[in-house]
C-alpha cells in the first residue's frame, strides 16, 4: 500500500505511522525525521534546512524534494510504504504526482487526521522524544509506563523535547499548515484519493479508525517476510504449502471420492461403465439383438 497521512502538526501522523509500520511492514518516509536527521549528523542539507525548521517556516521545495526522489529510489519502498509529513503543499503534492507516475507506483490512499486546534497544541506541549529509540510519547496522555525501558538501550527511555515545539514556533507551524498544507485536502479528495477520520481519542482507537479508512486489516502482507528476508540477502526458505495447494498435492478422503464420482459420471455417459445405470442398461437392452 502506497498512503499519504496528511494532518497539522500534532495530529498524530507520527505516531500512527509507527504503528502502520509494525502492522503492515511498509516503511513509513518521514520528512520531518529525515531533516532531522541531516541537521544532526550536520551535513549541507542539514545545515540549509535547519534555520527554516526553526522558525516553522517550510524547508525549501528542492531539497525536500531531492531527499523524497532519493528515498522512493530505496528497494523497501517497492512494497509500499507510509508518507508521513510530506507532501506539504501544491507544489510538492504535483511533484510527488509525477515521480510517482514514473515509477507506475501510484498512490492508494491519503488519509486526513482531523483534530481540533486546541488539542493540538496540547498535544504539542505534552510531546516528547526518545533520543535514543525515536518513540514518540505525550507526558499528558501517553507517558512512557513506569519502570519501561527503551529497546535500544535497556535503560529508561532518554526523553527529548524537539527544539521546534515551542509556544512560538508552534503558532507559526499552524499557519503553515492552514495556508499551505489545508489545500492538499482539496487536491486529493479531486482525486478520489481522500480519507478523513477523526484523530481524536485513544491512540488504540485513531489506529483502529485508520484500519477501518484503508480498508485493510492491517496485517503484514502476504509473503512480506519472505520477501524482507531475500532483501536483506538471506537464501529463500521453502514455501509452506497453502491449505489449497497441500490439498491438491495429497487430496484427503472426500476429495478422492469427488474424483472418483466425477469419472464414473463420465464413463457413464459414454457407456463404458461397469456397472451401468438402470437406464443405461435398458438403452443396451434395446439395441441388443434377440
Ligand atoms: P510536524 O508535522 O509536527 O510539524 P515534522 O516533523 O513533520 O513536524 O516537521 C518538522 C519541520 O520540518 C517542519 O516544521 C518543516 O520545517 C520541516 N519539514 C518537514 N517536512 C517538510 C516538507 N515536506 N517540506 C518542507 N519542510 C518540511
Amino acid at each position: 500500500m502506497r498512503i499519504v497521512l496528511l494532518g497539522a502538526p500534532g495530529s498524530g501522523k507520527g505516531t500512527q505511522a509507527q504503528r502502520l509500520v509494525e502492522r503492515a511492514g511498509i516503511p513509513q518516509i518521514s520528512t520531518g525525521d529525515l531533516l532531522r536527521a541531516a541537521v544532526a549528523r550536520g551535513s549541507e542539507l542539514g545545515r540549509q534546512a535547519r534555520e527554516a525548521m526553526e522558525g516553522g517556516r517550510l524547508v525549501d521545495d528542492a531539497l525536500v524534494l531531492g531527499m523524497i526522489r532519493e528515498r522512493l529510489g530505496e528497494p523497501d519502498t517497492r512494497r509500499g510504504f507510509i508518507l508521513d509529513g510530506f507532501p506539504r503543499n501544491l507544489a510538492q503534492a504535483h511533484a510527488l504526482e509525477r515521480m510517482l507516475e514514473a515509477l507506475q507506483q501510484p498512490l492508494d490512499a491519503v488519509v486526513q487526521l482531523e483534530v481540533d486546534s486546541r488539542e493540538l497544541v496540547r498535544r504539542i506541549s505534552g510531546r516528547r522524544t526518545c533520543a535514543d529509540c525515536g518513540r514518540v510519547f505525550n507526558m499528558l496522555t501517553s507517558a512512557p509506563a513506569a519502570g519501561e525501558l527503551c529497546p535500544k538501550t535497556a535503560a529508561p527511555h532518554r526523553l527529548t523535547q524537539r527544539p521546534d515545539d515551542n509556544e512560538a514556533t508552534v503558532a507559526e507551524r499552524l499557519r503553515v499548515y492552514d495556508g499551505k498544507t489545508r489545500p492538499l485536502i482539496d487536491f486529493y479528495r479531486a482525486r478520489g484519493l481522500l480519507r478523513v477520520i477523526d484523530a481524536e481519542g485513544h491512540v488504540d482507537e485513531v489506529t483502529r479508525r485508520l484500519a477501518r479508512a484503508l480498508g485493510a486489516p492491517l496485517r503484514a502482507p502476504r509473503g512480506a517476510k519472505r520477501r524482507a528476508r531475500k532483501d536483506a540477502g538471506a537464501r529463500p526458505t521453502h514455501h509452506k504449502p497453502t491449505r489449497k495447494r497441500a490439498a491438491r498435492q495429497s487430496p484427503g478422503k472426500s476429495a478422492r471420492r469427488k474424483r472418483a464420482v466425477a469419472r464414473k459420471a463420465r464413463a457413464v455417459g459414454r457407456g463404458k461403465s461397469r456397472r451401468a445405470t438402470p437406464a443405461a442398461r435398458r438403452g443396451r437392452l434395446k439395441g441388443r439383438p434377440r
